[in-house]
């Protein structure tokens, strides 16, 4: 038995009088009496079915998501009756045999976009939701732009290479996924945070371009832009350097906006290093849709007559400020303002608004000077209405406050315009709170300059790059490290000593031992740039089957527990206080209802 002949989506007038065939699903019904209307839906798209109920009094019983194949005639419909919504509006199908290839329950809910519907439900019941325009819509897309970066890279000589995903860890700075070893017992594989070593690897073996869609696992803390498994478009080439890669990555983003968004982006992308980035946007992640930039205002107060600004001043700390444009606060809008800043590390925040004849509001007016005043207006094109937020304090912390700002008023709410930025030089290490130092990227990332690190490792910078955009990050890459000893050097300094990374890493330092080519790459995380195109606040939308916040598969119900027997296999056991646990909550998942 055949199904169909013709997709739904792509009847037009042109096919007037044709007989066709059709399946998909019932999509909307009206039941007019005499006759009843289906909006017959495929992936393609939707027509509209007649069918006469006294030829065909099966058709009564239809209801929504019922899975039909219908034959019939396209007719023009009746001048007056067309729909302008439908690109398919302005015909039916008078349909002369129906068969229901499968019914559906009622549904858990409505499949329309017009719908709110609680994001579990949604997930548990993916592959309703996923008949719904949005998600359909967004899975397209992902396929769209996967195969524009396939396509790109193919045509550029890139060879697609898979890469194993039970390895030993990589160090990507995140909590490994781990997973025991039956025939080994007792040890462990990793799943990947990146296919990092191994593309190295690929080009240590002379395999010169490598591209992937790599699936990575990081055992972080969910956050809504982050989920346990992700996809990498992963790329890596020999006798490369910085500009190969952004040169490259340049050429894939183009074919995939114009895929996805029909848009033409220009090139080269805009570069900022980051000490800019920090110091002008508060972070490393700039959106350049809007200006909003955080000025130094440190020259201006050097003879500050206002205490609390001069006493910043001599531990060392810089004045910075932001034109947060005209937010028409109140007066303890404004104070709760300088409650935030302080939640967010700094020690305060001085607000100001310009007033209509231009004069100054401000709770410090009083102690700055008419100089000091004017000059911050005009370095900030402020005028009346504009809120001026101004930090006093170590460069960073003023910085990265007012950026929080910026972020906070400045951020347009949808991604209809698309701002690429790179942001360049990157340090080799970042210093944890406690003063260790660990690699900003990954310890395979080449420093600028090998002797400046080794004697400077805390401000050395590194060949390593982000590319943003819209102030989300969406990857980063690096010039590798081909150098052994260099390779080594960077160990020592993170503290790995030199036995661990003999156990840890030997041998990759070995492979490094082989005529390894100069060579470099990136990583692009394919949700989020998805998302962004897509304008999607949650990369969830964008993932076919996501996990919610908390790490849980709500359809599958995973992570779950497994049999004893298998445990016994992988020679592991629960530890015993997580054996209690587990048996009581589930005591209390299988306790009858009281009352
Ligand atoms: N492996 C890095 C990451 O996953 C990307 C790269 O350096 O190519 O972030």
């Amino acid at each position: 038995m055949s199904f169909r002949d013709t997709h739904a989506g792509e009847l037009g007038s042109a096919d007037a009088g044709r007989t066709v065939q059709l399946a998909g699903w019932a999509d909307r019904i009206r039941d007019q009496g005499g006759v009843i209307f289906i909006d017959l839906r495929d992936a393609s798209g939707v027509i509209q079915v007649v069918i006469d109920p006294a030829e065909h009094p099966a058709a009564v019983d239809l209801r929504r998501e019922f899975c039909l194949s219908a034959i019939g005639t396209v007719t023009i419909r009746p001048a007056g009756s067309e729909n302008l919504d439908l690109k398919t509006g302005s015909v039916e199908v008078a349909i002369s045999d129906l068969t229901v290839l499968s019914t559906a329950k009622a549904l858990p809910f409505q499949l329309d976009e017009r719908t709110d519907v609680d994001e579990l439900v949604r997930l548990k019941y993916r592959y309703l939701d996923m008949r719904r325009p949005r998600v359909a819509a967004n899975i397209r897309a992902r396929s769209v732009g996967v195969a524009a970066m396939r396509s790109t890279l193919s045509d550029a000589g890139f060879l697609e290479i898979e890469t194993p995903t039970l390895i030993r860890s990589t160090p990507e700075g995140a909590r490994d996924v781990l997973v025991p070893s039956r025939l080994q017992q007792g040890d462990f594989y990793a799943l990947p945070q990146s296919p990092q070593l191994f593309k190295q690897l690929l080009m240590i073996g002379g395999i010169e371009r490598y591209y992937q869609i790599a699936r990575c696992y990081r055992d972080e803390d969910f956050r809504s832009d982050r989920q346990l498994e992700f996809t990498q478009l992963d790329i890596e080439g020999s006798f490369w350097g910085r500009e190969e890669v952004l040169a490259t990555l340049e050429s894939v983003m183009v074919e995939v906006v114009r895929a996805v968004r029909g848009v033409e982006l220009s090139t080269p992308f805009p570069r900022i290093p980051f000490q800019e980035a920090i110091d002008r946007y508060g972070r490393d992640k700039p959106d350049t849709r809007f200006a909003m930039t955080i000025e130094d205002f440190t020259d201006l107060f050097a003879s500050a007559g206002f205490k609390a600004f001069a006493g910043v001043l001599e531990a060392g700390g810089v004045i910075r400020g932001l034109n947060a444009g005209p937010l028409g606060l109140s007066r303890s809008a404004l104070d709760g303002l300088v409650d935030d800043a302080k939640e967010a590390g700094a020690s305060g925040l001085v607000w100001l608004v310009v007033e209509e004849d231009g004069a100054i509001r401000s709770p410090v007016a009083k102690f700055l000077s008419d100089e000091e005043m004017a000059g911050m207006v005009s370095t900030l094109s402020a005028s009346s209405g504009d809120h001026i937020l101004v930090v006093a304090d170590r460069a960073r912390v003023a910085s990265e406050v007012l950026g929080r700002f910026r972020v906070r008023f400045g951020t347009p709410e949808h991604h209809d315009e698309l701002e690429f930025v790179w942001v360049i030089d990157f340090p080799v290490f970042e210093e944890t709170d406690s003063g260790d130092l660990v690699a900003s990227h990954h310890p395979f990332t080449a420093p600028a300059d090998v002797e400046d690190m080794a004697a400077n490792p805390r401000t050395a910078v590194a060949q390593a790059y982000d590319l943003v955009l819209n102030g989300l990050e969406l990857g980063s890459g690096s010039v590798r490290i081909h150098d052994p000893d260099t390779q080594q050097k960077i160990f020592e300094i993170l503290g790995i000593g030199a036995d661990e990374a003999e156990e840890r890493f030997g041998w990759f330092v070995e492979a490094l031992r082989y005529g390894t080519p100069p060579h470099a790459g990136f990583a692009v995380g394919i949700a989020r740039l998805m998302s962004i195109l897509q304008d999607e606040p949650n990369i969830r939308e964008v993932i076919p089957f996501p996990k919610t916040q908390t790490g849980i598969d709500p359809l599958t119900g995973s992570p779950s527990a497994v049999d004893d027997d298998q445990l016994v296999e992988l020679g592991i056991d629960l530890r015993p206080e997580v054996r209690a646990e587990r048996m009581a909550r589930e005591a209390e998942s299988a306790a009858p209802e009281v009352g």
